[in-house]
């Protein structure tokens, strides 16, 4: 099923159990503006090329719109639209003041130089420079980009705008960015794990995790799963796979990434198919990378007991039936993954008040945060009588809804 699709029949479940008026339950579901441009730039070798590039802002009822940018080969309107709805229901579960937005161009960095990259964003921020703004619409990386992204979309925009480091979030410290944004998404994660292990008399001391994707997300849910005493038993990337059931040493497998580049040949554990990894033995299943990683083909094959969504829609409904009816426990993106997001609004916070915060307040914060959002979702589940996707998308359709209602309709 593809990402829209997918989204929007979880969305109108939602509706569906909340007895949304119908009107209103179409105006939430389409997009508040979608862009799509055109990014023409000289390459290193004096050839021309020309991108796609996308930016939907999806809803501002709850205040600014938030989201990320994926320089990916496979970016496409649909997936970003989808991707820009799965933000307003997100930072609705978390409570921050926001709506959602996502962008994206469709093109592969690995095959860009980082002088073409530049260009690239240049170009790119050009075109959109007029529909963001710091109350408007605050973009973030995503897959493919990075803090050094953000610095030049800074850097675009302030020509036009003048100084403006609050129109991006996950910058360089030196420009603004927060302290602890980018280990965010994977503590948050984490913190989100817990929660949901301690709600079934289980710790993250014990479980065994396998994790699939080791870019900043997957090698950050490593480090603190490790530091907590998990059992990591097998993890993958682009680069192949690694299994040992005795469990992982990371701190010394970090060290083999970095000094390698790729997942394989570790001495302290044996390679294996990256395609079998999603069929472990384990308690925690987490897919860290692209979305629609299980399907109604290979969700049968299952064996983790939870699996924590910490890329956005790695599940899609067709699987999540298969994986509810085994009885497999599913914590969904919407709350799973907005640790990151979570610090990019402490980080815009910290931006328009001009003072900065240290490491220890930014995860304490992000810890209330995640831990405030799990109770409200469990109530919703009592409320509503639904698993834990439904429990985050019944908290967040219904935050945005009430947003909506008080701010009224008419032009
Ligand atoms: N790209 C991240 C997400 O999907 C972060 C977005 C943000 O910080 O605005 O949640």
């Amino acid at each position: 099923m593809n990402p829209l699709a997918a989204t929007n029949r979880n969305f109108r479940h939602a509706a569906r159990l909340l007895s949304l008026d119908s009107k209103l339950e179409k105006s939430l579901l389409m997009p508040h503006r979608e862009i799509k441009v055109e990014c023409t730039i000289i390459k290193d070798d004096g050839s021309l090329a020309t991108f796609e590039g996308f930016r939907v802002q999806h809803d501002n009822s709850r205040g600014t719109m938030k989201g990320g940018i994926r320089y990916h080969p496979e970016v496409e309107h649909g997936e970003v639209n989808a991707l820009a709805q799965i933000m307003t229901w997100k930072t609705a579960v978390v409570n921050l003041p926001y709506g959602g937005a996502k962008g994206g161009i469709a093109c592969d960095p690995k095959e860009l130089s980082i002088r073409e990259l530049e260009r690239l964003t240049r170009v790119f921020t050009q075109k959109i420079h007029h529909f963001i703004g710091v109350n408007v619409d605050v973009p973030a990386p995503d897959i493919g980009t990075n803090a050094q992204t953000m610095a030049w979309i800074m850097d675009e925009y302030s020509k036009y705008h003048g100084y403006s480091p609050a129109i991006v979030t996950g910058k360089p410290i030196g420009l603004g960015g927060s302290v602890a944004r980018e280990a965010a998404t994977g503590r948050g994660v984490v913190i989100a794990t817990e929660a949901l292990l301690a709600d079934h008399g289980k710790l993250i001391e014990g479980s065994t995790f396998v994790i699939q994707g080791f870019g900043n997300v997957g090698s950050w849910v490593a480090r603190l799963v490790h530091e907590l005493n998990g059992k990591i038993v097998a993890v993958s990337d682009v680069t192949g796979a690694v299994r040992n059931p005795d469990g992982i040493d990371i701190p010394a497998f970090l060290e083999h990434y970095k000094t390698t580049g790729s997942l394989t040949n570790f001495d302290g554990g044996d390679n294996m198919n990256p395609e079998e990894l999603l069929f472990q033995e384990c308690d925690v299943l987490i897919p860290c990378a692209l979305g629609g990683v299980l399907t109604r083909e290979n969700a049968g094959d299952v064996k983790a007991k939870f699996v924590v969504e910490a890329a956005n829609h790695p599940v899609d409904p067709e699987a999540d039936e298969i994986l509810s009816k085994k009885g497999v426990i599913i914590l969904p993106d919407i709350y799973a993954n907005a640790g990151g997001v979570t610090v990019s609004y402490f980080e815009w916070v910290q931006n328009t008040q001009g003072f900065m915060w240290d490491e220890a307040t930014v995860n304490l914060e992000l810890k209330k945060y995640m831990k405030s959002a799990f109770g409200n979702i469990k109530k919703m589940c009592k409320t509503h009588d639904c698993n834990l996707r439904m429990g985050a998308f019944t908290l967040g359709v219904d935050r945005v809804a009430h947003s909506t209602m008080l701010r009224g309709f008419e032009g």
